[in-house]
């Protein structure tokens, strides 16, 4: 039973393309001449929408893309014929078919990986774990592998706590740089956003930004250059009066102190407006501020109209898909307010 995609009209992120690709091009403006951007556009370019993101980027004149999983790949490789596409998961015995049959490269993690992919013949990426512990080949095991049959693109390491001033980054650099050329490859790769921030000694050939094409600011030195990529805007679905005394939403979290206009917006958890946005949360109505009362459910929020007290039943409020800020309104990482950003969204672009 496939069904229609029907929109309800009632709930949308517009995004703007140029900002998009204004983004992309201040982070590939931060090194100096010699050093390509790339774009992480894994988990559907982080909810933003894969191929929308990818046409544009391709526009711009970026080749490098990095997704997930092999489905990713699939999903953005009518596009990408030209370009370097790189599954950072890697690839299991069980995907060796459709990998080899991919235009994409696995980014080889591990040394069964390497022996799995050698057969192959085609080209492949190689991630180096310099300190993180997540996916990669140990520094100290490199020396040992015999790398005779791959051609490898791209050696890459991935920071930890690039978001961070701490000494893990540059120990990071150092294990990475002593690798050397000790495992043959075109390219080296280590900086995403927050590392494209720290500085020249991280930016190597290649850059993979992610977060900061779309609008998030994981260092305060790309606070200038980046902006929201889109904004979340909904309708109105209904207005009431309330009186002093009167509860709003589960668990009657907010209680009225003297009569209020309230609005009930079509936005919940569902929608990836945790919450964590109950009581900080804040919409907006031109430059009014609507602030969220009580309990945000599942697929409705409760707002404040003081501001904007003429709101009517069916009329937009929103909000710029301003990451730092939601943030810090729901306590959720800047990627997980834009990665929950769930399926009910009408997805609109202009640019
Ligand atoms: C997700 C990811 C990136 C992009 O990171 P951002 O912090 O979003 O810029 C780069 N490299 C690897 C290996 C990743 O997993």
């Amino acid at each position: 039973m496939g069904g229609r995609i029907v929109h309800t009209g009632n709930l949308k992120v517009q995004f703007d393309g140029d900002r998009l690709v204004s983004n992309w091009n201040a982070l590939r403006n931060i090194p100096l001449a010699g050093t390509t951007c790339g774009a992480a556009v894994k988990a559907n370019a982080y909810g933003v929408g894969a191929t929308e993101v990818v046409s544009r980027l391709i526009k711009a004149g970026c080749r490098d893309f990095f997704v997930a999983t092999w489905q990713e790949a699939e999903e953005i490789a009518a596009l990408t014929t030209d370009c370097s596409v790189t599954v950072l998961n890697g690839v299991l015995g069980h995907e060796m078919e459709l990998a080899v049959s991919s235009n994409a490269k696995p980014m080889l993690n591990s040394l069964k990986q390497v022996q799995r992919w050698q057969p192959s013949g085609k080209p492949c990426d190689v991630m180096i774990n310099t300190g993180m512990n997540r996916l990669g080949i140990n520094c100290g095991e490199v020396a040992e592998i015999d790398w005779s049959g791959l051609e490898i693109d791209v050696l890459a390491s991935h920071l930890a706590s690039a978001d961070e001033n701490v000494s893990q980054n540059a120990e990071q650099l150092a294990a990475f740089t002593a690798i050397g050329n000790s495992v043959p490859h075109n390219r080296k790769s280590l900086a995403n956003s927050a590392g494209i921030a720290l500085g020249g000694g991280y930016h190597f050939d290649l850059t993979r930004p992610g977060l900061s094409l779309y609008g998030g600011i994981p260092r305060a030195e790309l606070s200038d250059c980046i902006n929201p990529v889109g904004s979340l805007e909904t309708r109105l679905l209904q207005v009431r009066q309330i009186m002093a005394g009167d509860h709003v939403g589960y668990n009657a979290t907010f209680t009225a102190n003297g009569p209020m206009t309230i609005g009930i917006a079509a936005l919940g958890y569902a929608d990836g407006y945790g919450r964590g946005f109950s009581g900080s949360g804040l919409l907006s109505w031109e430059d009014q501020s609507l602030p969220v009362l009580g309990r945000v459910s599942m697929d409705l929020v409760a707002l404040d109209l003081a501001k904007a007290p003429h709101l009517k039943e069916g009329d937009w409020i929103g909000c710029p898909l301003d990451l730092p800020i939601l943030s810090e309104q729901s306590d959720l990482s800047q990627y997980e307010v834009l990665t929950s950003l769930g399926a009910r969204y009408e997805r609109c672009w202009n640019n």
